[in-house]
C-alpha cells in the first residue's frame, strides 16, 4: 500500500547506523503490515549482531563527544527535535495509524505526548544539579557530581511507537548519553522518522541510532555489550526477567516498564458519570492496549447495577472501525494471537458464569477488530481476573467493603497503575496508600504526562520515567571528597 506523507523523508525503511540509513549487514527485510487492513506497509532493514555491533562502536565514539557538551547545547538540539516533530504531526500521526492501528485522533494525541518528552528533558537537561555537602571532617570537602552511565539500549513496544522512544530517548541525550534504540517488529516506521528528525535537528552522527529487528536475536547482542552501559525497555513482565537475567553477566543499570492488571475501584459514594466516563478512557484508549489500562472493574455492591447499565451503554455506542476513518474510536488489535487471547479470556469468563453486557465477539470492520466488550458477574476464578487482557474487555466484579476492595485490588504480581472513585475525602488517603502500585488515579482514568513519574512496582519492574526523576535514570552519582590541607 503507498502511504501519503506530506515529507516523504520520513518514510524511512533502513536502519539509522552511525550517521547513515543503511541496510541490514546481510541484507535481511521484515514486512511491516497495516493491520486494519493486512495491507504491507513496507520491507524494513532487519537487523542482526553484526550491525549491533557497527552501531554500539558510534555510540561509543558518538557519546565521548556528547558527555561534554553543555546542558544548553544539549537543551538546543531536543528543542530544535520538538519542534521538528510538532512540525510534521500529521505524518507522523499517518505513521503510527498505519503501522499500529489507533483512531488517529488518538495518534496525533501520541504525537503531542511524544514531544513532550523532548522538550522537558530539553529544559532538564539545564538543571542536572549535583550536591555539596557539609563534612564531618573541617579539614575535608565533599561534592556530588552527576555525570552521564554512558552508552544506553532501548527496546521498545508497538503500542506507542513514538512516545516509548521519545520517553526514553529525551532524558538519556538530556544526560550526555548515546542512545541506540530496538524498535517493535509491528511498528519501526514511526522510529524511524522519529530518527530522521532527530538528524534534521543536529543530533550528532551516532548519538541516536535504530536498530530495526528481532527482539530475540537484537536483544542479545546489546545485554551481551559491555560497552552498553544501561537498558531501558518497555514491555512485557516474561520479556522483562529475560532481559534482565540477560544483563547480569555486565551489570547493566536497567529501567524496566512492564506489564500491568489496572483495578478501577468504584465505591458507592462514586459520581457516577465522572467513574462512567474515566471507565472509558482508562480501558478502551487504543482499543485497550495500554500498560495502564484499567484491567478489572471492582464495583461496591450498592452502586454495581447502576454503573454496569450506564457503563455498557456508553461501551456499546463507541464506534468500531479503522484509524484512518476520523468517526472510530476502537481500532484493530495489534494481531491475531492478541486477538485470540481476547477471545479466550472472554469465552473463559462466559464459561464461569459471567454474562455479556455488550460486545462479546469480533465486528465485521476487519479480522484483528474485536467489540468494545462489558462483562458482569466476573469473579477472580476466570483467567481475566489474573491476566492483562490487553484487549477491549471490561470485566466487573463485586466487592462489599473497603478492605475487600483493596484486598482485590492488590491481589496481583503486578503494580503498575490503579483508578479509583469516591468523594470521602479520608478514604482518598486510606485508599490511595494501600494501594500497591506506582500511580494511582483518583477520579480520572488519565494519569499519564511528561512532568509526573511514570512507573511501576511488584513485577511492574523498576526506575520511573518523565519528571525530574527520568534523568536519574540515565546518570551516575559520583562522589568526591578532598583534602583541603
Ligand atoms: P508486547 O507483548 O508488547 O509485544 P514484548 O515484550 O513481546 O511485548 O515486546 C516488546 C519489545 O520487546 C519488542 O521490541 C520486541 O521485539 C522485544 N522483545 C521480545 N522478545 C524479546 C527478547 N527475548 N529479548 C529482547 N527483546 C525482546
Amino acid at each position: 500500500m503507498t502511504v501519503y506523507l506530506a515529507n516523504t523523508s520520513l518514510f524511512r525503511k533502513d536502519a539509522l547506523i552511525d550517521g547513515a540509513w543503511r541496510p541490514a549487514a546481510d541484507g535481511a527485510r521484515r514486512p511491516v503490515h497495516n493491520p486494519a487492513t493486512g495491507a504491507l506497509v513496507a520491507e524494513v532493514a532487519e537487523c542482526g549482531p553484526d550491525d549491533a555491533e557497527r552501531a554500539i562502536a558510534a555510540a561509543v565514539k558518538a557519546q565521548a563527544q556528547w558527555r561534554n557538551r553543555t546542558g544548553a547545547q544539549r537543551h538546543d538540539v531536543l528543542t530544535r527535535w520538538h519542534d521538528l516533530v510538532m512540525d510534521n504531526l500529521d505524518d507522523l500521526a499517518t505513521l503510527i495509524v498505519t503501522e499500529q492501528g489507533k483512531p488517529r485522533a488518538e495518534a496525533a494525541g501520541e504525537i503531542r505526548y511524544a514531544a513532550s518528552f523532548l522538550l522537558w528533558f530539553a529544559g532538564e537537561a539545564m538543571r542536572a544539579y549535583g550536591d555539596v555537602i557539609p563534612p564531618t571532617n573541617p579539614a575535608t570537602r565533599l561534592s556530588v557530581i552527576r555525570q552521564p552511565v554512558g552508552v544506553c539500549a532501548a527496546i521498545t513496544p508497538w503500542n506507542f511507537p513514538a512516545a516509548m522512544i521519545t520517553r526514553k530517548a529525551g532524558p538519556a541525550l538530556a544526560a550526555g548519553c548515546a542512545m541506540i534504540v530496538k524498535p517493535s517488529e509491528q511498528t519501526p516506521l514511526t522510529a524511524l522518522a522519529l530518527a530522521e528528525l532527530a538528524v534534521q535537528a543536529g543530533v550528532p552522527s551516532g548519538l541516536l541510532q535504530v536498530l530495526p529487528g528481532d527482539g530475540i536475536r537484537l536483544g542479545k547482542a546489546l545485554c551481551a555489550s559491555s560497552d552498553i552501559r544501561k537498558l531501558s525497555f518497555t514491555g512485557s513482565t516474561q520479556v522483562g526477567r529475560i532481559l534482565m537475567a540477560q544483563s547480569a553477566p555486565t551489570l547493566k543499570r536497567l529501567s524496566l516498564e512492564l506489564g500491568g492488571n489496572a483495578p478501577f475501584i468504584v465505591f458507592d459514594d462514586a459520581h457516577i458519570d465522572q467513574a462512567v466516563k474515566s471507565a472509558i478512557a482508562a480501558k478502551y484508549r487504543n482499543a485497550g492496549q495500554t500498560c495502564v489500562c484499567a484491567n478489572r472493574f471492582l464495583v461496591q455492591d450498592g452502586i454495581y447495577d447502576a454503573f454496569a447499565t450506564r457503563f455498557a451503554t456508553a461501551v456499546s455506542e463507541l464506534r468500531v472501525g479503522p484509524g484512518s476513518d476520523p468517526e472510530s474510536v476502537i481500532g484493530p488489535l495489534i494481531s491475531a494471537q492478541a486477538r485470540d487471547k481476547v477471545e479466550a479470556h472472554v469465552r473463559d469468563a462466559v464459561e464461569h458464569g459471567a454474562t455479556v453486557l455488550c460486545g462479546g465477539a469480533r465486528d465485521s470492520a476487519g479480522d484483528l477488530f474485536y467489540r468494545p466488550t462489558v462483562l458482569r458477574d466476573t469473579t477472580p476464578a476466570m483467567r481475566i481476573a489474573h491476566e492483562e487482557t490487553f484487549g477491549p474487555v471490561a470485566p466487573l466484579f463485586r466487592f462489599r467493603t473497603e478492605a475487600e476492595a483493596i484486598a482485590m485490588a492488590n491481589d496481583t504480581e503486578y503494580g503498575l497503575a490503579a483508578y479509583f472513585f469516591t468523594r470521602d475525602h479520608a478514604r482518598v488517603h486510606r485508599v490511595a496508600e494501600a494501594l500497591e502500585y506506582g500511580m494511582v488515579g483518583h477520579n480520572t482514568g488519565l494519569i499519564s504526562n511528561e512532568v509526573a513519574p511514570f512507573g511501576g512496582i511488584k513485577q511492574s519492574g523498576m526506575g520511573r520515567e518523565g519528571s525530574r526523576y527520568g534523568m536519574d535514570e540515565y546518570m551516575e552519582m559520583k562522589y568526591i571528597c578532598t583534602d583541603i590541607t
